[in-house]
């Protein structure tokens, strides 16, 4: 059993280690404002596709 848990950011579908908010800088630098599309650059993350 895996202890992840969604990215901080609304915009994105990423999953993030336990302890941890953000899966990237990007989101983390995102914290605060409200963003359509992720572009943290993960694969499998809405924000890439959509
Ligand atoms: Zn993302
Ligand atoms: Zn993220």
């Amino acid at each position: 059993m895996s202890e992840t848990k969604k990215c901080a950011q609304p915009a994105c579908s990423c999953t993030v280690p336990k302890g941890e908010d953000y899966c990237s800088t990007y989101c983390e630098s995102t914290k605060g404002t409200t963003e359509i599309m992720c572009k943290c650059g993960h694969p499998g993350c809405k924000g890439d596709v959509v």
